[in-house]
């Protein structure tokens, strides 16, 4: 096995689950109590060397150098919003660039990361689809992610013993379009021998990819979002084009089916951004509400983000605050998120990266509506 393993690519450690882990050291001739140990090398201690791991045996250690790489994203420039938001540009393997951002808040910090270098799905109101897609990030560079944004908090963070607290995957590219690797980064995630973040408080973003969700129910039971933005087909066709693959009704069948997998008190969570004039009217609400009666959820109201060449305008204060006044008397819990970083273009929407090829696009979206995906 060692033989026909090292003719191979180098395997990518930090995107191993536990699982695949012990699987590997059995394939290698090794006990999968080394497991937990290996883990704790890679996210605790953020080893870059095998040499590093010192109560791992010199054999096994020659064996991973072997095979294996420790590969973490490089850091190409980092941000500072004035309200402490943090946006690192990062190097994926392809060459392009992607971006994370955490938003402090408190003791909480949130980390945003992102899944795909660009994004295939071209919703209207994001730039991140207007740079078309690129490529998918391995499960060791969406974990990578976390594991820079800890190293480099913790020297800002000094009594902490973890800085995130929560993940979001709202960065660039659409989650459920790379789901191996998201499913095995969200694992490493939520490990204790990983980041051990609950589940709760890992979150994966999706603009509907209802095959997707219909996997995440039998592989995990992280919290999720999906973005709605409209209360009926007509309008979500045109504002997320996906949604003439897979309509509302779909979605929000498969996001029950999702839902009755989280157990007591989790549903999911509906995000409706809010663009001036397009979704944001009083008979819109009226929809959504009659939309999501028996769809138990949290509503997360985002208003617009502009960013250079967009084509819509924010909702001004008021026609936000009555429009989750309609939701919240309608008895859904409401929430507007409010926009952090939007000084170094760090909010949702915003987030470009620097993609390199843009051409993958095309016919990547084409297999995806023609049912592919
Ligand atoms: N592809 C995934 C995750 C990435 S986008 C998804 O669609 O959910 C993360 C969130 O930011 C989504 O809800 C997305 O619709 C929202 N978003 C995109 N562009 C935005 C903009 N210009 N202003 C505000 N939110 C935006």
């Amino acid at each position: 096995m060692t033989e026909s393993l090292s003719q191979q690519p180098k395997l990518d450690l930090l995107g191993f689950t536990r699982e695949q882990l012990e699987t590997l050291l059995a394939e290698l001739g090794e006990k999968p109590y080394r497991a937990p140990q290996v883990m704790k090398w890679l996210h605790h201690r953020y080893v870059d060397d095998f040499d590093e791991m010192t109560d791992i045996s010199k054999s096994l250690r020659a064996k991973f150098a072997e095979i294996a790489e420790i590969h973490e994203p490089a850091v190409s420039s980092e941000k500072r919003s004035e309200d402490g938001t943090r946006k690192w540009l990062m190097k994926s393997r392809s060459g392009s660039l992607v971006e994370m951002v955490f938003i402090p808040e408190g003791p909480r910090g949130t980390l945003c990361v992102s899944s795909q270098v660009g994004c295939a799905l071209d919703c209207v109101f994001c730039s991140t689809g207007k740079q078309g897609f690129n490529s998918d990030l391995t499960a060791g560079e969406i974990v990578g992610q976390l594991r820079v944004a800890e190293k480099i908090l913790a020297a800002d963070y000094p009594d902490r013993q973890r800085v995130v607290t929560n993940v979001v995957l709202m960065g660039m590219g659409e989650p459920l379009l790379n789901l191996d690797n998201v499913i095995a980064a969200v694992s490493i995630m939520m490990d204790d021998l990983g980041y051990g973040i609950s589940k709760r408080k890992v979150t994966i973003s999706t603009a509907g990819v209802v095959p997707g969700i219909r996997k995440l129910c039998e592989t995990t039971d992280v919290s999720l979002a999906i973005s709605l933005h409209a209360p009926n087909d007509e309008l979500r066709n045109e504002l997320v084009p996906l949604n003439k693959k897979y309509p509302i009704a779909e979605l929000l069948e498969v996001c029950n089916q999702y839902a009755s997998n989280l157990g007591e008190k989790r549903t999911v969570t509906v995000e409706y951004l809010l663009i001036g004039q397009v979704n944001d009217q009083p008979e819109h609400a009226a929809q959504l509400i009659d939309l999501l009666r028996d769809f138990p959820c949290k509503i997360n109201l985002i208003p617009f983000n502009p960013f250079p060449g967009a084509a819509f305008r924010t909702p001004g204060k008021m026609a936000v605050r009555a429009f989750q006044n309609r939701l919240v008397d309608a008895g859904y819990a409401t929430m507007v998120r409010t926009t952090r970083g939007q000084d170094i273009q760090a909010a949702c929407g915003q987030l470009v990266g620097e993609v390199a090829d843009r051409t993958n696009r095309q016919q990547r979206y084409q297999r995806i509506v023609a049912g592919a995906a």
